[in-house]
This record gives C-alpha cells, sequence and structure tokens, in this order.
C-alpha cells in the first residue's frame, strides 16, 4: 500500500498514520518528524530548516525533497509506505511523481483528513508528543496513561515550540495557500479519500481502514 494523508495541521495525520503503519509492517514517513530529528542533530539541511519551521512556514522544497529522496533510499519501502505530510505543495507533489515514476511504484491512495479551524486550535494547542517515538498526545483528548509521560517508553512529552496559536494561524494560512492545490492534482485521478477526522480516533480508524481496503485491497 503506497498512500499520502493530507489535512491541515492537527487533523491526526500523525496519530492515524502510525497506527496503520503498525498494522499493516509499512513505514510512516513524516517529513515533519524527518526535519525535526535533522535539527536535532544540527546538520546542515536541519540548519536551514528551523527558523522557518518555528515561524509555522514551508521549509523550501528543494530542501523537503532531498530529504524525501534520502528516505526512500533507505530500501525499507518496497511493501509501500504511508507518507504523512508530504506533498505539501505541487511543486512536491510533482517531484514526488518523478521518484516514484523511476521505480514504477506510483500512490495508490490519497486520504484527506477533514477537520475544521475550531478544532485544529483546540488540537494543537493541547498537543504534547513523545520526543523518543513521536507518539502524539492530547492533554485532554488523548492524555497518557501517567500524566506527561509517554505510554510506550516513559518519556517526558513535550510541547512543539510551533504548537502555539500564533503559529498555528500561519500554518493553516500556508495549508489554504500552498497544500490545498495538491488535492485536485490527485483528483485528476481518482485517487482522494475523504475521511471525518472529526470523529473519535477510533472511529476516524475504522473510516480509514475502510477507504484504504476499497481502494487498494491485495496490496
Ligand atoms: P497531525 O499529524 O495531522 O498534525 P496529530 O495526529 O499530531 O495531527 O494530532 C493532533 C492532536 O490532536 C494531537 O494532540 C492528537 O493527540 C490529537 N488527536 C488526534 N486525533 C484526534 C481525534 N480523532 N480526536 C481528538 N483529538 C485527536
Ligand atoms: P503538522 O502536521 O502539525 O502541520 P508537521 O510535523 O507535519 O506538522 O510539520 C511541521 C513543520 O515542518 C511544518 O510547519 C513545516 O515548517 C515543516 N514541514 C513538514 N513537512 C513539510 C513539507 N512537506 N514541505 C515544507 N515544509 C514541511
Amino acid at each position: 500500500m503506497r498512500l499520502i494523508f493530507v489535512g491541515p495541521p492537527g487533523s491526526g495525520k500523525g496519530t492515524q498514520a502510525k497506527r496503520l503503519a503498525e498494522r499493516r509492517g509499512v513505514p510512516h514517513i513524516s517529513t515533519g518528524d524527518l526535519l525535526r530529528d535533522a535539527v536535532r542533530r544540527g546538520t546542515d539541511v536541519g540548519k536551514q530548516a528551523e527558523e522557518i519551521m518555528k515561524a509555522g512556514k514551508l521549509v523550501p522544497d528543494a530542501l523537503v525533497i532531498r530529504v524525501m529522496e534520502d528516505r526512500f533510499r533507505s530500501g525499507d519501502c518496497e511493501k509501500g509506505f504511508i507518507l504523512d505530510g508530504f506533498p505539501r505543495t505541487l511543486g512536491q507533489a510533482e517531484a514526488l511523481d518523478r521518484m516514484l515514476e523511476r521505480v514504477r511504484m506510483p500512490i495508490q491512495v490519497v486520504v484527506l483528513f477533514l477537520v475544521g479551524d475550531e478544532a485544529v486550535l483546540e488540537r494543537i494547542t493541547g498537543r504534547r508528543s513523545c520526543p523518543v517515538c513521536q507518539t502524539p498526545y492530547h492533554t485532554r483528548f488523548v492524555p497518557p496513561r501517567i500524566p506527561d509521560r509517554c505510554d510506550r517508553d516513559g518519556a517526558a512529552l513535550v510541547q512543539r515550540p510551533d504548537d502555539s496559536e500564533e503559529k498555528v494561524r500561519v500554518r493553516l494560512e500556508k495549508y489554504r495557500e500552498e497544500t490545498e492545490a495538491v488535492i485536485p492534482y490527485y483528483e485528476r485521478r481518482g485517487l482522494v479519500r475523504r475521511i471525518d477526522g472529526e470523529v473519535d480516533p477510533d472511529r476516524v480508524f475504522e473510516a480509514l481502514e475502510k477507504a484504504v481496503e476499497e481502494s487498494s485491497p491485495k496490496s
């Protein structure tokens, strides 16, 4: 299965991608996670991306495309992959097509998570993440068993520097200006499946599995 998850910040892409990737045994590839890792390690890409990410803006296509090309080279994508937060511009979508054409592994489904701005704001400001395994939690909606500790590895949860109300407004604006254009790009190929992302996480997961099953049953 080769999937793309598209949706505004906080629409549940990471939460659902993690779960589906574990269930199906395919990698969950999040450009946000890859970029944050590059920032932490202080790489060339990380240095260039850090301030842009803090401001809630989009990292330039050339940098993100380079990160994705490197990631695909790690050789664990034969059985498929879930792309979470990539592509986020038309330029990235075209570059992705070129990468996948070379290996004859076209995208099968593009899942669009529908969540309104109000819910996005509530979710992002309450989001806490595990710095070790990247699992997202929410102070009210998805609380960890022990407050502020990851259920999986016990690490102290952190709040992302770009998860403030002010930065989320910028990110929503970027989503409208740049990312929404990728929807008609895939719609023309009949690949887009819309999912109500405002119900509880288990119900979102059921709808997701159904959409994926109907569209790419055997792979
Ligand atoms: P994205 O990857 O799209 O930015 P996340 O998966 O990180 O979104 O989810 C954003 C926040 O909302 C997190 O705090 C997460 O725990 C919470 N969340 C995810 N799915 C739901 C849901 N269906 N209902 C309520 N809160 C959710
Ligand atoms: P969210 O799902 O909450 O929007 P992500 O973790 O996917 O957050 O992304 C965090 C930040 O990383 C983005 O605001 C942006 O600065 C950068 N980023 C991630 N993916 C991309 C991408 N495909 N293109 C450009 N910037 C990206």
